[in-house]
């Protein structure tokens, strides 16, 4: 062993931490990946239940455009882009292709234990010494005390990388529960709250059995300045899908400031409101119901929807269904539960990083993934976020060693 080399302790063994794992040199540094589970990886796996949507393709602008703030993970996009995620998982050989979502997912019949395992391959190939079962419990003086079978062990350590996750679906170890030991050195953490969840509305009861579990497709969702084109499931709790998580900036600012938020859903994107008033004025020999139905070619959900607000005055009244039609209202009254959630925000606040995510007030910490205070919407963004945030620190740790 060269006794000069500098260790680095990696604490958590989640994308970001895995990533880093297979970036960083070893030839330079002495390297251990400190994990509390017995396995790596198990929110990675979790990812992949439902289809592992591992980036986007979409151009760099648009992609760099979809992270809440931006100008943090800039330099890390720019230094490992959706590109460059696609040509490193294909020289592990993790082919990917491009669904119609323009979304990146693993080749048909590969499964998210197969890309992780070839990822654990890699780290092994680069000489990382990997720790299973040791959970970080804070600082003892300048060393990380962790406790493994029950015992504290004292780790120096000359670098450490905290990959820490947020603090959603804590059954795969991102339980969020480190905070304190950042908090307790001056450093500002924020609350974590659920991203990219589900959001509760107390429907009418009259309506809650003929909407649940039915999609609205093709509508256009709005909250604040912010409209997004989607797809959203209604249910007894409320209302999820791509419709609505890419509105959790805006909805979540509203629930916390007022308790509780207003959408408005473009049931018709493509019809203009006075298209709409047209169809009512050409087909006024119809029923209000055929013209919904027939005319206008709304869902039998979206007329429930309609009903379950008007006044049978209202319902007889062009102009008011038209403009509902166009901006129909849902108040969304909370979150889901926060560990149902896909992602959080909260943790380390950005404030606290350098550009190269090295923690002002402890030098040679660095902090990487959802475990900083961060939005991004499901689309492949979020793990986007951790490999490129795992590549940026390992490559800028491997220049300074020089
Ligand atoms: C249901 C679901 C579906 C998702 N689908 C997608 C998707 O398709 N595409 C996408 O881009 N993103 C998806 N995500 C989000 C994505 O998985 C996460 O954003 C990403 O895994 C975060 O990586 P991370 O490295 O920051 O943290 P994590 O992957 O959460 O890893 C953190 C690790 O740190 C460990 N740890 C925590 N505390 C300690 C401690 N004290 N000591 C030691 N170890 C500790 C944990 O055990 C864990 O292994 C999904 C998430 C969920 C829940």
């Amino acid at each position: 062993m060269n006794n000069s080399k500098k260790t680095i302790s990696i604490i958590g063994g989640g994308s970001s931490a895995l990533m880093f794992a297979c970036c960083i040199d070893t030839k330079k540094y002495d390297v251990t990946l400190f994990e509390k589970n017995k396995t790596l990886g198990r929110k990675f796996l979790v990812a992949g239940d439902g289809g592992l949507n591992l980036t986007h393709s979409e151009s760099s602008a648009q992609l760099s455009n979809r992270y809440v703030p931006k100008d943090f993970i800039l330099p890390a996009l720019e230094q490992f882009s959706n590109r460059d995620f696609i040509n490193w998982l294909n020289s592990i050989g993790v082919e990917t292709f491009v669904g119609t979502s323009k979304r990146v997912f693993p080749k048909k019949g590969m499964k998210p234990i197969d890309v992780l395992s070839l990822i654990i391959d890699k780290i092994k190939q680069n000489n990382v010494e990997i720790k299973t079962e040791f959970t970080w419990k804070g600082f003892e003086g300048h060393d990380l005390i962790f406790e493994n079978e029950n015992q504290k062990r004292i780790v120096k350590s000359d670098i450490t990388v905290y990959a820490l996750g947020g603090k959603s679906w804590k059954i795969t170890g991102s339980a969020g529960d480190w905070l304190h030991f950042f908090s307790e050195k001056g450093i500002l953490i924020n609350s974590f709250y659920p991203s990219n969840c589900a959001y509760k509305i107390n429907w009418p009861e009259s309506i809650v059995k003929q909407i649940s579990g039915k999609p609205l497709k093709n509508c256009v969702f709005t909250c604040d300045d912010k409209s997004i084109k989607g797809e959203v499931v209604l249910t007894e709790f409320g209302i999820e899908g791509s419709g609505v998580y890419p509105l959790s900036p805006q909805i979540r600012k509203q629930i916390i400031e007022n308790k509780q938020a207003t959408i408005f859903i473009d049931f018709k994107p493509d019809l203009r409101k006075e298209e709409l008033i047209t169809r009512f004025t050409d087909h006024s020999n119809f029923s209000i119901k055929d013209i919904l139905e027939k005319k206008i070619k709304l869902s039998q959900v979206q007329i429930a929807l309609i009903k379950s607000i008007t006044t049978k005055e209202d319902y007889l009244n062009s102009e008011v269904l038209s403009q509902l039609i166009k901006t129909f209202p849902l108040e969304l009254v909370d979150f889901s539960d926060i560990d149902e959630a896909i992602s959080t925000v909260g943790g380390i606040s950005l404030d606290e990083v350098s550009t190269t995510f090295e923690l002002h007030k402890l030098r040679h910490h660095y902090c990487i993934g959802e475990m900083l205070d961060f939005d991004a919407p499901t689309g492949g963004y979020l793990l986007q976020a951790s490999f490129s945030m795992g590549n940026f620190v390992a490559t800028k740790l491997n220049e300074l060693n020089q």
